[in-house]
């Protein structure tokens, strides 16, 4: 029977190894805030020799066919599959989602591979009519080189194989630095395709709990041509800015503060079972998650007793217990904020419907599911993301009012609307300023089409055709000396 191994090592140039300070912290379980496991504590020191692993083996990946690149990864994503009881166990274990979202996100990790499985061997180039009977002009596209990803916690394997999947399909290597609260996953993840036939120094898997420190090694090494990062829009700013340095290459998920629009004639079940989709999936802890519910007069007392109805039947507790549908928050810090925006809600007029406080449970992160009606624009709810199982509802009277009200955000990453009018779902497409547009649809994130925010939520796309396009250079040939 498989056990969770109580120390974990680095996986750096194809070793496994203890951090180069033989320091090591903790990882905690936030339902029982009791440790989970140890991890090696790795510094700049530790991503140094993981940049020169994957410089050395740069070019011979980049010269495997894409088709042999493709059997690694599908091999990976197999073995994702296999083995998804024991890779849900480790999530839920430090990031404390329910079991079933935990096998739901193995399997959506490993889709990413598996696309890009395929997708590698669709990188084609061009040709391009000359101006000069005695030239020729060629495109090629090539794999940018070494490539780092820098990921959160909310997802602590999807997050990895989105960025994994299109740079290793592309020819890239890659040196992974997770979030220092999940970096079981991530580990895990790296045995796995260890054991898939990657060749060595290809990816290594870095873990520490000093990230401003590992992050300055990484970007200002000029190796690294490429960043992928997931997290908050004050990391990304730190990171843009250090790019700079070496000119790399970036592409930045960042936070979000989505709208969900619901009209008088739109499927109101309908409506409130996305709603709950959105909201509740991670317990709110996601940067597509539902932030501002704004709902026609005409119906939002419908939807308000319908919304507080399904979230006062879900089940806050240990993720790893039969039927429960509600984990705990990622960190007592976490449990503050939302705690904070709730109160202050309250203190400017809205009412707790349901939930507005800590559960009686004696350890762990939680929060109850709540939800609160008649919020305004001035609270910190409509101002902030709130990362959390709060759901604020706003009134709301015409289209024009709510576009606007939806777009006066500096955010731009996901938006969502229900109606039944098929004018209007074309004018909030294309009007909303959003990267990813929910059209009565609350759970839009797939491997096959591209995700990513505009505004401050950031630049560049994950997953589709368009993911693989960060991973590669364009090449232009100019051939001359056709002519006889
Ligand atoms: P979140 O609010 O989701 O935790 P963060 O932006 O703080 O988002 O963290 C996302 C990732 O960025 C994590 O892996 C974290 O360790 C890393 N990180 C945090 N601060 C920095 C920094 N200054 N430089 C580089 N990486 C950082």
């Amino acid at each position: 029977m498989w056990e969770l191994a109580d120390r974990y090592q680095l996986f750096v140039g194809g070793e496994w190894k203890d951090a180069a300070s033989g320091e090591r912290f903790d990882v905690i379980n936030p339902a029982t805030e009791e440790v989970v496991a140890t991890v090696p504590n790795a510094g700049p020191k530790d991503i140094q020799e993981a940049i020169d692993k994957a410089a050395a083996a740069q070019v011979a990946w980049a010269e495997t066919v894409a088709a042999e690149r493709g059997k690694i990864l599908s091999r990976a994503a197999a073995l994702m599959h296999e083995r998804v009881e024991d890779l849900a166990r480790v999530m839920t274990l430090e990031e404390g989602k329910p079991l079933a979202e935990s096998r739901g996100e193995i399997a959506y990790a490993a889709s990413f591979l598996e696309w890009f499985a395929e997708e590698g061997r669709r990188i084609y180039g061009d040709t391009i009519p000359s101006s000069s009977p005695n030239k020729r002009i060629l495109v090629l596209k090539r794999p940018v080189g070494v490539t780092a990803a820098i990921t959160p916690w909310n997802f602590p394997a999807a997050m990895i194989t989105r960025k994994l999947g299109p740079a290793l399909a592309a020819g890239c290597t890659m040196v992974i630095k997770p979030s220092e609260l999940t970096p079981l996953s991530a580990l895990e993840i790296a045995k796995i395709l260890e054991e898939a036939g990657l060749p060595k120094g290809v990816v290594s898997v870095v873990v520490g709990t000093d990230a401003p420190a590992i992050g300055q090694e990484i970007m200002r090494d000029f190796r690294v041509r490429k960043v992928s990062f997931t997290g908050s829009t004050e990391v990304g700013k730190i990171l843009m800015r250090q790019a700079a340095d070496t000119m790399k290459k970036v592409s930045f998920e960042l936070g979000g503060h989505a709208p969900f629009i619901v009209f008088g004639d739109a499927d109101i079940d309908a409506a409130v079972e996305n709603a709950v989709a959105s909201k509740m999936r991670g317990m709110g802890e996601t940067c597509v998650s539902a932030n501002r519910i704004y709902v026609q007069r005409s119906v939002v007392e419908e939807f308000t007793a319908k919304m507080s109805e399904r979230l006062g039947r879900m089940q806050v507790g240990n993720g790893l217990e039969e039927g429960i549908t509600v984990g705990p928050l990622i960190e007592p810090a976490a449990v503050e904020k939302v705690d904070r925006h709730v109160q202050d809600a309250v203190a400017k007029g809205a009412t707790i419907v349901l939930g507005g406080q800590r559960p009686a449970a004696s350890k762990g992160y939680f929060y109850a599911p709540t939800v609160i009606s008649g919020v305004n624009e001035k609270m910190l709810v409509m101002q902030e993301e709130t990362f959390g199982p709060v759901a604020a509802i706003v009134p709301f009277d015409d289209e024009d009012e709510v576009i606007a009200k939806a777009n006066n955000t500096r955010y731009g990453l996901a938006a969502y609307y229900f109606t039944r009018d098929i004018g209007r779902v074309f004018r909030l497409a294309e009007q909303l300023e959003y990267g990813i547009l929910g059209a009565n649809d609350g759970m839009p994130s797939t491997a096959q089409a591209p995700f990513g925010g505009v505004k401050e939520s950031g630049l560049g796309r994950e997953g589709s055709k368009y993911g693989i396009e960060e991973y590669v250079d364009i090449k232009y040939i100019s051939l001359g000396g056709i002519q006889k």
